[in-house]
C-alpha cells in the first residue's frame, strides 16, 4: 500500500485541521525497569524455562504497521486509532 507523506488531519492540539507529516514508527527496546520485564528477566536468569509457552503453528503473516503523525504548526506527534495489518508499506510524496 502507498501512503502519502503529508496528510491533512484533525490535530487534537491545535483543535483543528492541520497538515501532517507521517512517519512509520519503529521497534523500540524494551523498558528493563518495568515491573514486567524485571519479572521476565528474573525468570530467564540461570536454567529453567520460558515463562510461557511460545505459540505454534499459528504465525501471523501479516504484522501490524502503526503511524505517527506529526503536526507541522505545533510539532507535536500523535497516532491514529491503534494500527493496522498490512503486509507491505511504502510512504510516497
Ligand atoms: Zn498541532
Amino acid at each position: 500500500m502507498k501512503f502519502p507523506k503529508e496528510i491533512r488531519i484533525y490535530c487534537k492540539y491545535c483543535k483543528k485541521h492541520t497538515l501532517h507529516t507521517v512517519e512509520i514508527s519503529k521497534k523500540r527496546p524494551r523498558r528493563t525497569l518495568s515491573h514486567g520485564q524485571r519479572r521476565f528477566l528474573r525468570k530467564m536468569k540461570g536454567y529453567g524455562s520460558f515463562p510461557k509457552e511460545n505459540p505454534k503453528g499459528r504465525e501471523k503473516s501479516v504484522k501490524k504497521v502503526d503511524l505517527k503523525f506529526k503536526c507541522k504548526e505545533c510539532g507535536k506527534k500523535h497516532s491514529h486509532g491503534k494500527g493496522f495489518r498490512i503486509k507491505k508499506i511504502e510512504l510516497k510524496s
